[in-house]
């Protein structure tokens, strides 16, 4: 009896390995990208749990675990029998709150890494950013070899830093851990709460007048599921021996475009106007830099946020695009959605923003 019934068990232990590896948590799954990323694991047969603090859309597929990222306690019952994690919770960059970013993406992270190794998880994926290296000046073609920022452009990419440096160094084979950080620029496509509605709103109030710089300045736009299909290939190229292990990836396009030929395109597309008017960078830089310096200086008497600042004004008017041939040889990395393709889905999901003709 018990020999007849050995092959049944050896399949039903191999059939339990296979879902093993396929089960796995997003952790910020109810986010822009996070949500994209549950719709493609569950397309490729993936068993998929969701951890958020809030419930962002309803899925019967999916299981949801509410919870705070910075609390091991909440997080423990999202991680029971899970192979892989994709981490990609973050407050928004547009917060001014420091406390927060350092909470979440620094302290929290450390937190779920150490969850992830309580319960046995063996790989961790997390959505870093290629802005870890920028310091606002131009990069050309940057490749992951380039040292992190000294001074990052905001206090989010100094986090976001904290917390790529903490996942990569808690790579451990040894101990069946494994971790990858990947790193988008630019990500857009269907439901972004930020590019497409923030860049609509300022062509409505009448802002959207003037390009900065000479308008040539190419950048990485990256169409979401590009990002994801990175993700994916990297959580399921992450082995023991493999070049992955305790790496960083710049994940792409592939096709750098003018940073204002980009925003032309998605404008024009919707029916507004596109800026016309050249500012010098320089120019703009300054005065974005002296409206800092007055901001501070009434900062006792009046409290003001300004959008107009040096920051925003070496984002629009630098080269900032990375090289992701690392991507394509270690895990043989190619966008699935190209430039074209990408903006007009974009488009067309937004159709909703669409200035009446
Ligand atoms: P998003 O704001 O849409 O999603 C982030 C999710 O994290 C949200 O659902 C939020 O509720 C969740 N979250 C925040 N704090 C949490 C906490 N304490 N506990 C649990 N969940 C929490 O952001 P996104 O644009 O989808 O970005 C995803 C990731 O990609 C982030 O790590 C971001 O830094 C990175 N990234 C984004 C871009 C971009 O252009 N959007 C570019 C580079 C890197």
């Amino acid at each position: 009896m018990a020999t007849r019934l050995r092959p049944v068990s050896v399949l039903f232990k191999y059939l339990t390995v296979c879902n093993a590896s396929k089960k796995c948590t997003v952790i910020g799954g109810s986010g822009f990208l996070g949500q994209h990323m549950v719709e493609r694991l569950l397309d490729k047969g993936y068993s998929v749990n969701v951890f958020d603090i809030r419930q962002g859309f309803k899925n019967e597929q999916v299981q949801f675990f509410i919870g705070d990222l910075c609390s091991k306690k909440d997080l423990l019952p999202s991680l029971q029998g899970v192979n892989v994690v994709f981490h990609c919770a973050s407050p928004a960059p547009s917060s001014d709150n420091k406390e927060l970013f350092y909470k979440v993406n620094y302290t929290g992270t450390m937190t779920v890494i150490e969850a992830c190794k309580e319960v046995g998880v063996q790989k961790l994926v997390l959505t870093s950013s290629a802005s870890v290296i920028f310091e606002g000046r131009d990069i050309k073609h940057g490749t992951e070899d380039l040292p992190y920022a000294k001074k990052p452009i905001d206090y989010y990419t100094e986090t976001k830093i904290l917390q790529e440096k903490e996942v990569l160094k808690a790579n451990d084979p040894a101990n069946n851990f494994l971790t990858v950080a990947i790193r988008p620029h630019g990500i857009f496509g269907p439901r972004d709460p930020q590019l497409v509605p923030i860049l609509v709103e300022t062509a409505k109030s009448g802002k959207m007048k003037f390009m900065i710089g000479d308008g040539k300045n190419l950048v990485d736009f990256t169409y979401v599921e590009n990002v994801v299909h990175g993700h994916i290939l990297a959580g399921e190229h992450l082995q023991k021996d493999s070049p992955l292990c305790g790496k960083a990836y710049h994940i792409t396009n592939d096709e750098p475009i003018p940073f204002w030929a980009f925003l032309t395109r998605i404008l024009i597309g919707l029916n507004y106007d596109a800026p016309k008017y050249l500012i010098p960078y320089w120019l703009a830089y300054y005065l974005a830099f002296f409206l800092s310096f007055l901001v501070f200086i009434l900062g006792p008497l009046i409290k003001i946020k300004p959008t107009f600042t040096p920051m925003r004004v070496a984002l629009a008017g630098t080269y900032h695009y990375y090289s992701c041939e690392r991507a394509k040889k270690d895990m043989g990395y190619k966008p699935v959605v190209s430039l074209d393709q990408a903006v007009e889905r974009t488009i067309k999901s937004y159709s909703h923003l669409r200035r009446a003709s």
